[in-house]
């Protein structure tokens, strides 16, 4: 058996190797693409957490106001779980504002069992601590199951030992926010052009540079709703936003889940697609172009139609992002130019877009 000195020196090294860990993966995650989000530090920062209060099990949870639910963003040994925000030890800790610890759940009211009924898994002892942004609000909710020593969690030592990285978890949570936000457009809630850059960055351009065995094809549809300026013109702006949303909505429901949307801008969408060559995403964006052309936007009681153009490019790992769009944007031009609602693949002579 240790003596108390040892296991604390024993627990100051593995803590120290999680925070080498964590600074490596922060040094090195440009390299890699970047991270598209914080996945990847709340997981450290979990397992950190679970290592100092010497906990079998460690979550993060993410309160999200709106929809009033609570969802594991992290977890160290458990799925993704989504629960009610009232509910739980999770859902009191935030109630109440303040930490919870119990040695003895299942004689707990506030225990939700379920999740050990369907795993098998017993639980022993839970310790939550509720998490603030830099404004003091609270965003979330630490979570350490079963002690790994017998004693079970004390409220003082233990919320002492969790709260560097419930802190962390707070402020990196904020951010993840932020981020999302700056890569969200507000009227469509597709991602924006920062969107789009950074999961070419961290996604799209991978899949192409893969080696020549499981290397993926990406490509790029680029549309553009016809006459825009006549429905604002005719139904007002307002009627304008409402068929921007419809759009989104049908390309959204268009492609697969290993593809994106985003609006490029006004009313101008990009698609990527992975896993499709230059006549596959052509095939594609003919089968969005019918479906829009087929589709109704009704607003305040009117119905909307509309049409739209696109262009297509398989892309290349070889030129940057940029010169990719813009074959694209040349044959969406060509598409306007020679009649609009129609789908062009390939680049014509005599029709190079002047900037204006
Ligand atoms: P084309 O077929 O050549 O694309 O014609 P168009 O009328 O669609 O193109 P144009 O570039 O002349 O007009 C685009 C219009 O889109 C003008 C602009 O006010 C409108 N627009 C851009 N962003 C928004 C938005 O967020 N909401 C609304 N309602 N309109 C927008
Ligand atoms: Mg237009
Ligand atoms: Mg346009």
């Amino acid at each position: 058996m240790n003596t108390g000195q040892t296991d604390k020196s024993l627990l100051f090294d593995k803590t120290l190797d999680i925070m080498e860990e964590l600074y490596d993966k922060m040094s090195t995650a440009d390299e890699e693409g970047g991270w598209n989000d914080h996945f990847g530090l709340f997981h450290l920062f979990a397992d950190l957490g679970r290592t100092l209060v010497e906990a079998d099990r460690c979550s993060f949870w993410k309160w999200d106001k709106i929809n009033h639910k609570l969802i594991t963003n992290a977890a160290v040994g458990v799925d993704k779980i989504i629960i009610d925000e009232n509910t739980g030890l999770v859902g009191r800790a935030i109630t109440e504002r303040k930490p919870v610890v119990t040695n003895d759940p299942y004689n707990c009211p506030d225990f939700n069992s379920s999740v050990d009924k369907e795993t098998g898994y017993v639980t022993k002892s839970i310790l939550v601590i509720p998490c603030f942004n830099c404004k003091g609000e609270m965003i979330g909710a630490y979570q350490a199951i079963n002690k790994l020593t017998d004693e079970g969690f004390d409220l003082e030592r233990d919320v002492r030992r969790l709260s560097l990285a419930a802190v962390v978890c707070g402020i990196t949570l904020e951010a993840d926010s932020f981020l999302d936000d700056s890569q969200t457009d507000k009227l469509t809630k597709l991602r924006n052009r920062m969107g789009l850059h950074s999961d070419y960055k961290s996604k799209y351009l991978k899949l192409m540079q893969r080696p020549e065995e499981d290397k993926v094809s990406v490509s790029i549809i680029m549309c553009d709703i016809d006459h825009f300026k006549r429905v604002n013109d005719t139904y007002g702006h307002n009627a304008g936003d409402a068929v921007l949303e419809h759009v989104a909505r049908n390309l959204k429901e268009s492609v697969r889940e290993s593809d994106s949307v985003y609006r490029w801008g006004g009313e101008e969408f990009i698609i990527f697609l992975a896993k499709a060559n230059l006549d596959q995403a052509a095939n594609v964006a003919e089968r969005i172009r019918k479906r829009i052309e087929a589709s109704v936007c009704t607003f305040e009681g009117t119905d909307i139609k509309i049409t739209m153009s696109f262009g297509v490019n398989e892309m290349t790992p070889d030129v940057p992002v940029e010169e990719n769009i813009k074959v694209a944007d040349t044959r969406l031009y060509i598409a306007k130019e020679t009649g609009r609602n129609q789908v062009i693949k390939e680049t014509i002579e005599g029709y190079e877009k002047v900037e204006s």
